[in-house]
C-alpha cells in the first residue's frame, strides 16, 4: 500500500469484523460516483492487492486480473446493496462471482480435531477472488453477512458494516449519506406540497474527515 497517500478504505468508521473485512476493502476501493478509483491504475492497484492478498507478490498484475477484479468487486457491491433493503442484484450483474466460483478447485481436509477445512488450491487472482466467496459463505452462515451493507445513497453505495442494536442502519454515515438523502425527501415532499413532518435525527457518529 502506498503510504504516502490517505485512502478512507484503509480507515473505516464502521468496520466489518475480519473475515468480512477484506470484502468491505475491496467494495471501497473506488469512491463513487467520480472520486478516485485505487483500482484504475495497475501501477496503483498492485501494491493493495499484494496488501489485501488478493495478488501474490511475485505475480504479474495482468490487464485481465484487474478487470476481474473491478467486475469482482461491482458483483459484491450489488449484493450489499441487497443486505441494505435495496434490490436484489440483476443475474448478469452475478455473473463475475459465477466465473470465479466456476473456475475455483476448492478442497477439504480434515484437522487432526477432525474439524472439516475448506480452502481454495492455486495462487492466481481468481483462486484468491474464490477465497473471499468462502468468506461471504461463512457470513451467510453465521448471520454477520446480511450486516455488511451498500450505504442507502444510491450515489455513494459504500460498504459500511452495520453495529447498530436494531441493525436498521442505511448510510454509510449519518452526518453525510443520512442528512444529505433526508434534505433531499424533505425538499422533495416541500415541492411537492405535503405536509412534511421534522423528526430529530439523532447525531451519529461526525463525518469522515475526507467524504
Ligand atoms: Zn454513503
Amino acid at each position: 500500500m502506498t503510504a504516502d497517500r490517505y485512502w478512507p478504505g484503509d480507515d473505516e468508521t464502521k468496520p466489518a469484523p475480519p473475515p468480512l473485512r477484506r470484502i468491505q476493502a475491496l467494495v471501497n476501493t473506488v469512491e463513487r460516483p467520480d472520486g478516485a478509483d485505487r483500482l484504475a491504475d495497475p501501477a496503483d492497484a498492485r501494491p493493495w492487492l499484494v496488501a489485501n492478498e488478493l495478488l501474490a507478490p511475485s505475480s504479474e498484475l495482468t490487464a485481465a486480473d484487474l478487470e476481474t477484479v473491478t467486475r469482482t468487486r461491482e458483483s459484491l457491491r450489488a449484493l450489499l446493496v441487497n443486505n441494505g433493503g435495496g434490490p436484489p442484484p440483476a443475474p448478469d450483474t452475478l455473473a463475475p462471482l459465477r466465473q470465479i466460483a466456476a473456475a475455483a478447485a476448492v478442497r477439504t481436509s480434515i484437522g487432526r480435531d477432525g474439524a472439516v477445512a475448506v480452502t481454495v488450491d492455486g495462487d492466481d487472482v481468481t483462486s484468491r477472488l474464490a477465497g473471499l466467496l468462502l468468506a461471504v459463505r461463512d457470513a451467510q452462515r453465521d448471520g454477520s453477512w446480511s450486516l455488511l451493507k451498500a450505504c442507502g445513497n444510491d450515489e455513494c453505495r459504500w460498504a459500511f458494516y452495520d453495529a447498530s442494536r436494531n441493525h436498521g442502519g442505511l448510510w454509510c454515515d449519518m452526518a453525510t449519506c443520512g442528512n444529505k438523502l433526508k434534505n433531499r425527501e424533505f425538499r422533495a415532499r416541500r415541492r411537492a406540497g405535503t405536509t412534511v413532518r421534522t423528526g430529530a435525527t439523532p447525531a451519529q457518529r461526525p463525518a469522515h474527515p475526507s467524504r
